[in-house]
């Protein structure tokens, strides 16, 4: 891992103060404020931008995308949760793997996809060296899930669609939940959507704003 003692201690205690702030938030799931406070969120940014990584911003992490803010990430993987752990999860745009990293840690495992080619070679190589293990990555449109592994108990987006994409859905196990920020740029909604008893359940559970879920693959 990168970075001196001295350095690792600095982000210890940041780490400290921003799981402070996800609890002033509103953050309750005390798995995920702990994995939160383990997981070197600033390996995750360029090293000019190390000493920004704890505070509550997207950051940029190259290719024109962003590092989803903490307190995002933070109730996004609340939601997907909700008391439970997950198996099989499926992540649509797995950036720089922050968010992926934290589901590693919460479920079985973990399926990303990401339609930028050059953020799916750095990720991989990046949770390799963090030793993360249960993190597959493909390079794709997420707009088509990953139908070969599903369905899924969890599905995450961090990037907005205006409308609920067909194959998320379709790959959603009953009893699952797929979390993702619907609308345009401005005024996208954080929908929670849960299939029980064969039926799709939907709730808001606040506005957000993301990037938006682009379609097909890039280079
Ligand atoms: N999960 C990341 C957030 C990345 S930002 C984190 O932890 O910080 C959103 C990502 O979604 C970007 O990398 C973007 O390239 C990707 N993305 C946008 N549209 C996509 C699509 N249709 N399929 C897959 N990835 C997509």
């Amino acid at each position: 891992m990168r970075g001196s003692a001295g350095i690792g201690m600095t982000s210890q205690r940041t780490r400290e103060r921003m799981v402070t702030r996800l609890m002033e938030q509103g953050i309750r799931d005390l798995r995920v404020l702990e994995v939160m406070r383990s997981l070197p969120r600033h390996l995750f940014v360029d090293e000019a931008l190390a000493t920004r990584a704890y505070e509550d911003t997207a950051l940029p992490i190259g290719n024109g995308q962003t590092i989803s803010q903490p307190y995002a990430v933070a109730r996004m993987t609340e939601a997907l949760l909700d008391g439970g752990r997950l198996a099989k999860v499926l992540e649509v745009g797995t950036g720089c793997g922050y968010q992926s990293a934290v589901l590693a840690a919460l479920a079985g495992e973990v399926f990303s996809v990401e339609r930028i080619g050059d953020l799916v070679r750095r990720t991989r190589e990046r949770l390799q060296g963090l030793q993360v293990r249960n993190v597959r990555i493909r390079h794709g449109d997420g707009y088509a899930g990953w139908a070969e592994h599903g369905p899924y108990d969890g599905i995450l987006a961090a990037a907005a669609p205006t409308q609920v994409p067909a194959a998320l859905l379709e790959q959603l196990a009953e009893g699952g939940r797929l979390i993702v920020p619907v609308g345009e740029r401005g005024g996208q909604q954080l929908l929670r959507i849960s299939r029980v008893d064969g039926e799709i359940k939907q709730e808001v559970l606040e506005t957000v704003s993301f990037v938006p879920m682009v379609h097909g693959a890039g280079q």
